[in-house]
């Protein structure tokens, strides 16, 4: 795929001050002149979905429109990952900070390096209700996601971030 392209991004933190690092990630994401802000969701509190007991998450996810091919966006965004130190010491264990690429323009991709759309993502309330707030008419696997995240049973783990 060529040509500038939108792509949905999941950001997720909850070590250290997640409301700081999510505004520093989206910040560092958009830095490179190739890739661009689209849009921006709300900041969601939600509990953690699998792995040890953990702290709660904050989540988010943006809109970016991208020259960057879907193996340079990852790329780009392990990069902002690892400037926050985030380490993988265990599977679904807490993280500094996580961007999981979600949609990258229309493309399909089961490659194991990166898969897309994002597997889980369309059971996942965390990445589902801010994508719908922040893009009413947004669709995935051909359904509405708002619809999507309806039914994801993490939904009522879910509420808006008011701040600390
Ligand atoms: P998770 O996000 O599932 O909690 P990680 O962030 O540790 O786990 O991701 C592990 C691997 O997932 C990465 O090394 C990356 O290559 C791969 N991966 C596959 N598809 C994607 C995607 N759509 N977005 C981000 N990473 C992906
Ligand atoms: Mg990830």
């Amino acid at each position: 795929m060529s040509g500038t392209v939108r792509s949905v991004l999941a950001l997720g933190s909850n070590l250290g001050v997640s409301s700081d690092t999510l505004v520093l990630a989206v910040a560092d994401l958009v830095e490179p002149d190739d890739v661009r802000l689209h849009a921006v969701s709300p900041v969601v509190r939600t509990k953690p979905v699998g792995g040890p007991e953990q702290p709660d998450y904050l989540n988010m996810v943006i809109e970016v429109e991208t020259d960057l091919g879907p193996y340079e966006l990852l790329a780009h965004c392990q990069a902002v990952e690892e400037k926050y130190h985030r380490k993988r010491i265990v599977r679904w264990g807490p993280r500094t900070l996580d961007i999981d690429i979600i949609t990258y323009g229309s493309l399909v991709s089961d490659d194991e390096v990166l898969t897309i759309p994002h597997p889980r993502a369309a059971s996942r309330a965390f990445v589902l209700q801010p994508w719908a707030w922040m893009d009413a008419g947004a669709r995935l696997a051909g359904r509405p996601v708002a619809e999507l995240a309806a039914e994801a049973e993490d939904l009522a783990g879910l509420v808006p971030f008011e701040g600390v």
